[in-house]
């Protein structure tokens, strides 16, 4: 069965877009198949693969509200292996519209079940927020990749975040595991240095041996539509995120 990672923090700007493309561009470049779902009515994550705004036909929104089929939706990108189920400002009637309907935490899941084995990989680019959005996300994936910037409040909201996840493994999917707490926009200050020894302190083992360095190529990709792996092969963002890419394959 194909692992499906909800990458989520319902802090605003900690990484989340970033990590969901470039881990999923990295997974693909190890020959697996991926799909990259975006669940942000901001729509980072289908710019983020290079998804012409002009292009996108049928969105998530259509599948979560209307029930049309994700094959509808699923668009090739540029990389090899890597596909895309791309959002845009409509999703954001998907919270609204979803409200009165029975089975809403569940949709996403059933949208996703007719092909998530046809992929190795199922990265799911979660919203700032722990709306209805989100709590599909958690419903639907297998684990939560937790990004968190290496800032003072790094840890604001984390225990919010880790009592939804229980709530929803308890009570809609059984088999929810946080697979690993990542720490993003690394800089050698001692700010930086003192964020990480607390996380690790704190959350142990939790926290990926892999840490995201700020690096100004992958703050540039995006605007190319590229992950950064494609746009600059060598430099240490790239480096980190094929790092991630490995320790997440070897996590399970
Ligand atoms: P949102 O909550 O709005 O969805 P997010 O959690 O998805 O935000 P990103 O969009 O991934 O966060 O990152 C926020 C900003 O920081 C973006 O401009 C991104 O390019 C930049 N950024 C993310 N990670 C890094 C990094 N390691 N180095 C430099 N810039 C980064
Ligand atoms: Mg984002």
């Amino acid at each position: 069965m194909a692992h499906v990672i909800a990458v989520t923090n319902q802090k605003g700007g900690v990484g989340k877009t970033t990590t969901a493309v470039n881990l999923a561009a990295s997974l693909a470049e190890t020959g697996l198949r991926v799909l990259l779902v975006d669940l942000d009515p901001q729509g980072n994550a289908s710019q983020g693969v290079g998804i012409d705004k002009n292009a996108i036909e049928k969105t998530l929104y259509n599948a979560l509200v209307e029930g049309t089929s994700v094959l509808d939706m699923i668009m090739p990108t540029e990389y090899e292996g890597l596909f895309l189920v791309p959002s845009h400002r409509d999703l954001v009637g998907a919270e609204i519209e979803l409200v009165g309907e029975q089975g809403r935490e569940f949709r996403l899941r059933e949208v996703l079940a007719p092909v998530r084995d046809r992929y190795g990989f199922v990265i799911l680019d979660c919203p700032p927020a722990l709306g209805l959005l989100t709590l599909n996300g958690l419903v639907a994936c297998t684990g939560v990749i937790i990004p968190l910037q290496c800032e003072y409040y790094a840890l604001e909201g984390l225990s919010e975040l880790l009592n939804t996840v229980i709530l929803v493994r308890d009570n809609m999917n059984a088999d929810l595991a946080v697979k690993g707490v990542l720490l993003t926009m690394y800089q050698h200050t001692n700010l930086s240095r003192q964020v990480m020894e607390d996380v690790r302190n704190h959350l142990g083992s939790k926290v990926f041996d892999t840490c995201i360095p700020r690096n100004v190529s992958l703050s540039e990709a995006p605007s190319y539509g590229m992950p950064v792996i494609h746009y600059d092969k060598r430099c240490a963002g790239a480096q980190a995120y094929r790092q991630l890419a490995q320790e997440v394959l070897l996590r399970g």
